[in-house]
């Protein structure tokens, strides 16, 4: 199995580009995201799980996820989001492991916004947190979404772990404020990394 390193950082923190940069180094990158959109959608275990706790409108009748029924019930309740999260963490988890299994490369990156959040860490022998100043990440989101508002943005940073306590709890800190050169940065620990196996 390769090392298994995680890479956070808040919304706007820049931990795509960073993900990208590793990428162009040879490095496989696992998006947790993107991957637990999937599996709501075909995972057969997660989506009977998803059925069994919202109910059958959870699934439309071709049995695709009903993304604005989920959103309408889950987002506004917290017990909703911790069922929901409790259901989605796991599955992914376990894909992330199976991919994880079948690269062959040093190290392997798993990007995600919530990582300590999910006790994803704990799987993980490493994670590197994207970092920057919050006024940078809340207008760097608004260049790049322009449907959301600031109200928006903030919203999702509240429900973030706060940078600080990231960076506290990372192996690596990654600095991505607007003079700092991230290539370096990434080089660094990307030798690191590869030293160790
Ligand atoms: P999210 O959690 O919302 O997916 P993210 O942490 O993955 O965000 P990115 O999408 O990588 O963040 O970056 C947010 C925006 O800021 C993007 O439009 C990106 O191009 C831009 N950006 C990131 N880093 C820099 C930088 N160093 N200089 C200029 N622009 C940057």
């Amino acid at each position: 199995l390769p090392i298994l390193v995680g890479i956070t950082g808040g919304i706007g923190s820049g931990k795509s580009t960073v993900a990208k940069i590793f990428s162009i180094l040879g490095i496989p990158i696992y998006s947790a995201d993107d991957r637990a959109k999937w599996l709501m959608g075909n995972d057969k275990q997660l989506k009977t799980e998803i059925r069994d706790a919202f109910g059958e409108e959870a699934y439309d009748v071709e049995g695709k996820l009903n993304r604005g029924f989920l959103a309408q019930t889950v987002f506004s309740d917290p017990e909703k989001v911790k069922k929901i999260n409790s259901l989605v963490h796991p599955a992914v988890g376990k894909d992330f492991m199976n991919w994880a299994a079948e690269q062959n490369t040093p190290y392997v990156l798993k990007e995600a916004a919530l990582i300590f959040e999910s006790g994803g860490n704990k799987t993980l022998d490493h994670v590197i947190n994207v970092s920057s100043p919050l006024k940078v990440r809340i207008s760097r989101t608004l260049m790049r979404d322009p449907h959301r508002s600031e109200e928006q943005v903030n919203q999702i940073i509240n429900q973030q772990l706060p940078d600080e306590q990231k960076n506290e709890l990372a192996d690596f800190v990654i600095k991505n404020t607007d003079n700092k050169l991230l290539i370096p940065q990434v080089l660094k620990i990307h030798q690191q990394l590869i030293s160790q196996k």
